[in-house]
């Protein structure tokens, strides 16, 4: 029996996590809990998977919900509140797994607290590898954790790796590494309506639900320019080699293409549940829930290039990974300010590239030593793109 801590399980990868951990209560049990707003769900949660720990961000709301289980006659389990609540559970040693599901770059401190202490460290969060990049992956190898790729694309690359294979390490005779992208809700649209579109067509992904940060990235591709800088991490390739393919169906997750011209995909239909019970059962398998792949439904795989003009973020992305240092997480960062006030109808979804071009630009690179460092660029960058807001908005 495994002890599991779901950092921000009230989301969209912390639901199904714990749905596919519900299947399995043989190997897993839930030790601890954590989410930022959504109180009532973080308790339908207590009540069903009785975590011994529910961790909140703010101690006004950690003193409510301590209350509402008292009064369930739910005491017994240990609400406490704020970011090194966060890094301790992720650290506890009762846990085994951390599922890294909070979104953003607030999850890098527990994400990286649940490496150093050698956990398997079940990676959604994809925004905390791209900040810190070579110091998490150090960290990783450090300790010995065993860092398991939740992202689809980057499990899918990861199952069709070499036995054995262990994240952080480049395999022998990997050409490329071949990323797919269902293109997002705008890859057809009329490039001139592109700076009307609201939040919620944004949000209206064709293939996939999801948070709703992940969801505008994915309709401006800077989800699958994060996912570039990820694989180079995960799979030590330099950005030449990571290739992005446009596939609408969202059938095949993502392929390796290996020296002897064998190019290996994952398939699968496009549910979360599949990754996270990969991850979650690795080196083994078990069920997830998901449905079968009906090909015959599917009909047709398709495939083309990306398009960079309609998707800048995509050539910034690039531009980040290969000037390294800083630059991701100030990509990163701008790109979080940018996707918060669109959705807050501050600024147009054109301006997002144009502000985190903005911000590359501003700041002056230089590498990084330390997660101070990564920090520092990253409050640096968020203030730079609040300024622009303020000042163009
Ligand atoms: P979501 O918005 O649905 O959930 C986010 C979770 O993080 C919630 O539990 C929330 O309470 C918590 N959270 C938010 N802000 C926080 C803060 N400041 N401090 C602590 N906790 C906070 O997001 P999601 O779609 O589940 O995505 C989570 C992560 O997984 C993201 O990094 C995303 O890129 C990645 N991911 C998601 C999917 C998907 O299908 N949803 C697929 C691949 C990767
Ligand atoms: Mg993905």
């Amino acid at each position: 029996m495994k002890g599991i801590c779901i950092l921000g399980s009230t989301g969209s990868i912390g639901v199904s996590t714990l749905d596919v951990v519900a299947r399995h209560p043989d190997h897993y049990r839930v030790v601890a809990l954590t989410a930022h707003n959504n109180l009532d769900r973080l308790f339908e949660q207590c009540v069903s998977h009785r975590p011994g720990y529910a961790v909140l961000l703010q101690e006004e709301k950690a003193a409510e919900f301590r209350e509402r289980l008292r009064l369930r006659g739910l005491a017994e389990i240990e609400v406490l509140s704020g970011l090194r609540a966060l890094e301790d559970v992720a650290s506890l040693p009762e846990v085994d797994a951390v599922m890294a599901a909070i979104v953003g770059g607030a999850g890098l401190l527990p994400t990286l607290a649940a490496a150093k202490a050698g956990k398997n460290v079940l990676l959604a969060n994809k925004e905390a590898l791209v900040m810190s990049g070579p110091l998490f992956m150090a960290e990783v190898m450090k300790s010995g954790a065993n860092l398991l790729p939740v992202d689809s694309e980057h499990n899918a690359v990861f199952q069709c790796m070499p036995a054995n294979y262990h994240a952080g390490r480049r395999a022998p005779m990997v050409r490329r590494i071949l990323l797919t992208a269902s293109g997002g809700p705008f890859l057809n649209k009329r490039l001139d309506e592109l700076h009307e579109v609201s939040p919620e067509q944004a949000c209206a992904h064709p293939n996939w639900v999801m948070g709703r940060k992940i969801s505008v990235d994915s309709a401006t591709m800077m989800n699958k320019g994060l996912e570039v800088i990820e694989a180079c991490l995960l799979f030590d390739m330099p950005p030449e080699q990571v290739q992005v393919v446009v596939h609408p169906q969202s059938v095949i997750h993502s392929m390796v293409d290996y020296g002897d011209g064998t190019v290996l995909a994952q398939m699968g239909n496009p549910d979360m549940r599949i990754p996270i019970a990969h991850a979650l059962a690795w080196p083994e398998r078990f069920e997830s829930g998901a449905e079968p792949l009906d090909l015959f439904a599917v009909g047709q795989l398709n495939f083309r290039a990306p398009d960079f003009e309609r998707f800048p973020n995509l050539r910034l992305a690039y531009e980040a990974v290969r000037a390294g240092g800083i630059m991701p997480a100030v990509l990163n960062a701008a790109n979080e300010v940018a996707v918060a006030a669109f959705l807050d109808q501050r600024i147009r979804f054109t301006a997002i590239p144009t502000l985190i071009e903005h911000c590359m630009q501003e700041i002056v690179p230089r590498p990084v030593d330390s997660i101070e460092g990564v920090l520092a660029a990253d409050r640096e960058s968020r203030s730079l793109a609040s300024q622009f807001i303020n000042q163009t908005g």
